[in-house]
């Protein structure tokens, strides 16, 4: 199954991507751990996005296309992908389709008093990229990574102004996808809010896994 995250930031889709790899069994594509990880790296990428992505904004989307395209050309997205956090603008939208046809778009829903209280208190693991938070999904011992033992850190863009402009950036390029893909007949609709187990049970009924 070729799926879309769509959501605004701090939605939790790259909590519920980690689930869906298991119930899909398809790789979990998130363009902002790409990049978070090419910054850890100091590669020439993370070099280029660095300051971009502290600030809130949205990465150039020939660089961004260009790496999707290229990470779904590797052999492990034949039978499907979760595409968390791309695309996040119309012509990102429609360089994908020139590349890859997608089955669904799963739309989060969620008011933005969630999402500020999600984000305020998300930590994320050096090491493998997982998302805690604070109050609502606490790794086991403080600080440190269930998975994999790294230790957990407060993202620069999750400082109160650079989520502010991510939530401007996310109504002003990426809420318009909404319909884009509505029209297009792609759009499910899930109800972001609640436990995590409970949105991960309105995704599958969703998309009709039981
Ligand atoms: P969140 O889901 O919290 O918004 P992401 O991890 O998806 O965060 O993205 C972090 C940052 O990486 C974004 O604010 C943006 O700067 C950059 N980024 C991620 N995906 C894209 C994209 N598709 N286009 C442009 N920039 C992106
Ligand atoms: P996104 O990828 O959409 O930016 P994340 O998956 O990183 O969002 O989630 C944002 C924060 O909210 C993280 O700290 C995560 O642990 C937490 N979170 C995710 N889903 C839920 C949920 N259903 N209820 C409460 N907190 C959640
Ligand atoms: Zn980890």
């Amino acid at each position: 199954m070729k799926l879309i995250f769509l959501g605004p930031p701090g939605a939790g889709k790259g909590t519920l991507a980690t689930r869906g790899v298991e119930i899909c069994k398809v790789p979990h594509i998130s363009t902002g751990a790409i990049f978070r990880s090419a910054i850890a790296t100091l590669s020439p990428l993370g070099y280029k996005v660095k300051a971009i992505i502290e600030e809130g904004k949205l990465v150039d989307d020939e660089t961004t296309i260009l790496l999707v395209k290229e990470r779904l050309d590797q052999q492990d997205t034949q039978a499907g992908y979760i595409l968390d956090g791309f695309p996040r603008t119309i012509s990102q939208a429609e360089a994908l389709a020139g590349f890859s046809a997608v089955d669904k778009v799963v739309n989060f829903d969620i008011p933005d008093a969630a999402v500020l209280e999600r984000l305020s208190g998300r930590r994320v693991c050096r090491k493998c990229g997982m998302n805690f938070h604070i109050t609502f999904n606490k790794p086991k011992q403080e600080q440190v990574c269930d998975a994999c033992g790294g230790e957990l850190f407060i993202r620069e863009d999750d400082q109160e102004g650079a989520i502010r402009k991510r939530l401007e950036v996310y109504r002003e390029q990426t809420l318009p996808l909404i319909e884009y893909y509505r029209n297009q007949g792609l759009l499910v609709d899930i109800d972001a809010q609640g436990l995590i187990d409970t949105v991960v049970a309105n995704f599958k009924k969703a998309l009709g896994i039981s």
